[in-house]
């Protein structure tokens, strides 16, 4: 559709459309039908295509693969439903009291004001009428997000309460878990949520969650939407750790920045995966990063493995995968391990200050790290997101002559060693002592020591004894041919 007359700068134009959508009876893991009394619902009305400086009109259309590039809006939303269906959608709801049953509202206000969680729908209320009678419009407000989604159920459990999100102002959310009473894990998640929230708050990126509301509601995969997140139930509680704070990380990225992931998958996805290691390590008891790096080794380097610069809408299947979530995830993992994590956290808010809400490209963010890394990082972004670089290091004997080369304290026991970067992936080096089971740490050096684009370091170490061994790398560090990391 075109407008009659171009609009400029400053003026304003009213448009009204009708439109209907098909919810899909089979569901799909974004939105659908999950059962004869349950909806997750997404991707329902006609989106405004942004306009930016960069690339004017973004014309790219959804095509069920890679995800969106949204304008931010304020949206003013009523959802009428049969009786006794409960509506959860991204904002605040306006209306309480005009839709809840006496025993809903009455809960609600409690979870409002409460620190601890409140069962507001238990398996033993489920069945009671949780609305007023007939149908019920639920009004729900939302400022300034990129996206609108709502979960619709009728006989759902769902356990709610609230936190101070921002310590210095005492901004509060309210944060649920609505679900199947079938599902075992989601008993949980009301609790995973808050801890989550918590973290991101306060530990990394550091920043208080921007929103007044989180409702994590029980359908189908995983998918994100700004204060929603449809989620299928998982098999142990590390797993639903992982999932739960995966997709609440992107409230950061994409949401609360404006991210194109119509291009850029990795400036979403990568964080998204990145941002909770710490969380998943430490609440979830496992450790996120060994769990994936197995699928990363399988494919970096290989057909399927393109640079994250190749536009996501490009990529489909393990190409999207690796692309968007596995590389990129190591990639600020690995910076994050350069700069440390106080000056890296320190960054990450300043990217997120300056550029919140302004659709940041893929050199707003390697500026502002290469700034506060007070070198240029154009070494380290090009290997990682431009280049078909690859995991490989490999550990070998400086020779001289065929010969072992000694180091300088010739006569007590020290060897030359070369470690070869096969790959020119910025990787840390690490090398270990080994002996049996029992390995030892005795050299270390974050990427930054292939700053340059160098490819080869030597190193001088004890010479091991008969039974023991050195090998380089660890189950955190990616690499595709792990044989030649050890030397025995
Ligand atoms: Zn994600």
């Amino acid at each position: 559709m075109k407008l009659d007359a171009p609009l400029n700068t400053g003026v304003n134009v009213t448009l009204e459309m009708n439109w209907e959508v098909k919810i899909p009876e089979i569901s799909r893991v974004r939105m659908g039908k999950y059962s004869d009394s349950t909806l997750f619902i997404a991707y329902w009305y006609p989106q405004m295509s942004v306009y930016d400086d960069l690339q004017g009109w973004d014309e790219q259309n959804f095509t069920m693969n890679q995800e969106f590039y949204n304008n931010f809006g304020d949206f003013d939303v009523k959802i009428t439903a049969p009786e006794g269906f409960l509506i959860w959608a991204t904002g605040e709801l306006q209306n309480p009291a005009e839709v809840y049953s006496e025993e809903i509202l009455k809960s609600f206000e409690k979870a409002k004001t409460s620190n601890e969680i409140v069962k507001i729908v238990t398996k033993e209320t489920k069945n009671n009428l949780k609305t007023k009678k007939g149908k019920n419009a639920f009004h729900y407000r939302a400022k300034y997000v990129p996206d609108f989604a709502f979960g619709a159920a009728l006989d759902y459990l769902w356990d709610a309460s609230t936190m101070v999100v921002d310590v210095k102002t005492g901004r509060k959310a309210l944060i649920s878990a609505v679900y199947n009473e079938k599902s075992e894990d989601f008993y949980q998640v009301a609790d995973i949520s808050r801890q989550a929230i918590k973290y991101f708050s306060e530990d990394l990126p550091g920043v208080p969650y921007p929103y007044p509301s989180m409702t994590v509601f029980n359908g189908q995969g995983g998918m994100e939407f700004p204060m929603m997140v449809n989620d299928g139930s998982e098999p142990t509680y590390a797993s639903m750790v992982g999932l739960t704070s995966h997709e609440i990380a992107h409230t950061y990225f994409p949401f609360f920045m404006g991210t194109n992931e119509v291009k850029y998958a990795f400036m979403d996805e990568g964080w998204a995966r990145m941002i909770p290691y710490k969380f998943q390590k430490e609440v979830g008891k496992y450790n996120p990063i060994a769990t994936q790096m197995k699928a990363y080794d399988e494919r970096a380097g290989r057909e399927f493995e393109v640079p994250p610069m190749v536009p996501s809408i490009q990529l489909e299947g393990p190409t999207y995968r690796m692309a968007a979530y596995n590389r990129p995830a190591l990639a600020y993992l690995f910076l994050q391990d350069m700069m440390g994590e106080d000056k890296f956290r320190e960054a990450m808010q300043n990217y997120i200050e300056v550029w919140k809400g302004k659709h940041p490209n893929p050199f707003d963010f390697f500026n502002i790290m290469s700034s506060f890394y007070g070198e240029d990082l154009s070494w380290y972004f090009k290997s990682w997101f431009f280049n078909w670089d690859y995991p490989d290091l490999k550990l070998s004997y400086s020779l001289i002559d065929g010969e072992k080369a000694k180091g300088k304290k010739e006569g007590i026991g020290e060897d030359e060693y070369v470690i070869e970067n096969k790959g020119r992936l910025p990787l840390p080096v690490k090398i270990y002592l080994a002996e049996g089971t029992f390995k030892k740490l005795v050299y270390y050096k974050p990427a930054s020591i292939w700053k340059d684009g160098k490819t080869s370091i030597k190193v001088k170490l004890e010479t091991p004894g008969e039974m023991t061994w050195y090998q380089l790398g660890d189950e955190n560090i990616p690499d595709v041919n792990r044989p030649d990391n050890v030397l025995k």
